[in-house]
């Protein structure tokens, strides 16, 4: 395989913060991370931003994980779950968990301060308020005036000692400018943008400086990030200069959009990872459509294994351009998924959806339902129709439910009655209850009795399954096996037919 040898410590890391479950756009930025630490045989980080406390959702660091692990994202350092689905951190760099660190950062923001690149701002929630609604009436982006950018050492150094104060950012008035992997130069113009806060009245930092401190301390090389973060750049950068930090190299991925070109956000529905894996999708199947928003190779490449993601992947191959998160085609991905996996591990991945759907698997013979599950393997495309597509082959015969329209359909007139009862008995005498004689049989019996073959295969399927669809017909009776099949049989002629 094509790995290049790293030859200058090639560092990443994935930083979410734990609001709630992972969106398929932050598995999508730690997805292009992995495969760019692997090619360039780099470290990929985790490390979890929760120093927002009134977004943090209790459990969501553990869930993270976990979503990571399912995928088989498998990271160098961070925080991982042990064998009790408890949080331990390995790595030289942590904690990595930034609610752990509050003090590095405050000691970082008493630094700018100290060096006149920051200061203390007094005013309360109250003025802010007004200050914004102003702005607003006038039609003026809502930014912080500056109102205490002013205030001297001496009067700032004594008000700090009784009154509350945040301490933000001294922004430049110049502009700004870098280059992005993906979207080549970028400007922004300083006086546009506003003096962030860096440390909160509480002590604790913003997104920005614990951002920036952590890249940092932690020797990050590459941010690669959603583009939504593009417009923070130019305050992450300032702060860099006025640390005198190398900067790291910036890559912001491309927006993800609904088909309608919406923004897709955690707000219009379940783009959850946790919902698509509940809704049956396979981790391959999920990273392999990711892989393509925003990223393709030359020859448009649709299917990939793991390795060769990571040996073809190239910042310099993704696009400035949005991705239309497609759900039919992810579907269609999943069914070639399943397809392509053995069934055995499609069996392993279904088990907990058939648990859910009431059936108890130690009830049953691993060997059939891996069966059950190779004939239906065809006709699934996400794992939780699973239990849908074989629970006629696992309910005892009295509780198989047979569908209204079907009843009407085959089981219902004296023809079909007398056909019924006739294939018993040819089914009875057949010895070897496998799908060949099966057939010869049936087939024979259609033409002795001059039946169209439909006349005879609808009612019998439908008896034996009290479906319309489902798997070939001969497959469908082997795998019942002569007793079921017989025993089915007889309870339809009892109960459907006057
Ligand atoms: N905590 C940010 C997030 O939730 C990280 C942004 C970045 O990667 O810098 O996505």
């Amino acid at each position: 395989m094509n790995i290049k040898k790293s030859d200058d410590n090639i560092r990443v890391r994935f930083a979410p913060s734990p609001t709630g479950f992972l969106h398929i756009g932050g598995l999508r930025t730690a997805l292009f991370n992995y495969l760019f630490a692997r090619h360039h045989n780099g470290k990929f980080i985790l490390r979890i931003e929760d120093t927002d406390r009134t977004r943090y959702i209790e459990g969501s660091t553990e869930n993270l994980i976990s979503i990571l692990n399912w995928c088989n994202l498998e990271y160098d350092e961070g925080p991982f779950l042990d064998q009790n689905g408890k949080i331990y951190q390995e790595g030289d760099f942590g904690p990595y968990i930034q609610s752990q660190r509050v003090e590095i950062y405050k000691k970082y923001a008493e630094d700018l301060l100290k060096k006149g690149f920051a200061y203390r701002c007094f005013c309360d929630p109250k003025r802010l308020e007004e200050l914004r609604k102003t702005q607003l009436l006038n039609k003026q982006p809502p930014m912080y005036d500056r109102f205490c950018r002013n205030i001297s050492q001496k009067e700032s150094d004594e008000r700090s000692k009784s009154k509350p104060y945040t301490i933000r950012l001294k922004m430049p008035d110049e502009e700004i400018v870098f280059y992005d992997i993906i979207r080549g130069e970028v400007k922004f113009d300083g006086k546009l943008i506003d003096d962030q806060i860096l440390l909160k009245s509480d002590g604790f930092p913003t997104y920005h400086l614990a951002n920036v401190v952590d890249d940092h301390l932690m020797k990050i090389t590459h941010v690669i990030r959603g583009e939504e973060w593009l417009s923070s750049t130019p305050k992450h950068l300032v702060l860099y200069n006025y640390f005198g930090w190398e900067i790291p190299k910036f890559a912001h991925l491309s927006l993800l959009l609904n088909p309608d070109r919406s923004k897709l956000s955690k707000r219009s529905g379940d783009v959850s990872v946790e919902d698509f894996k509940n809704e049956g999708y396979l981790p391959q199947a999920i990273i392999n459509y990711l892989a393509l928003l925003g990223w393709s190779t030359e020859d448009s490449q649709q299917f990939f294994t793991k390795q060769e993601l990571i040996e073809k992947f190239s910042l310099d191959r993704c696009s400035q351009s949005p991705a239309v998160f497609d759900r039919q085609k992810m579907l269609w991905m999943n069914a070639e998924y399943i397809r392509k996996i053995s069934t055995e591990k499609l069996y392993n991945y279904s088990v907990s959806f058939l648990t859910k759907a009431g059936f108890k698997i130690e009830n049953f013979n691993k060997e059939y339902l891996i069966k059950l599950i190779e004939a239906e393997k065809e006709r699934i495309k996400l794992l939780k129709e699973i239990p849908y597509l074989i629970e006629y082959f696992l309910k005892p015969d009295e509780e198989v439910v047979y569908d209204e329209k079907a009843i009407k359909k085959f089981l219902s007139t004296e023809e079909q009655k007398k056909i019924l009862t006739k294939i018993k008995q040819l089914l009875i005498n057949i010895e070897n209850f496998d799908k060949i004689t099966l057939e010869a049989k049936i087939r024979e019996f259609c033409q002795q009795n001059n039946y169209k073959t439909s006349l005879v295969f609808h009612p019998l399927r439908v008896a034996v399954s009290g479906r319309i669809e489902g798997i070939g017909l001969f497959d469908l009776l082997e795998i019942l096996g002569k007793q079921k099949v017989i025993n089915r049989i007889n309870i339809v002629i009892n109960r459907f037919f006057k």
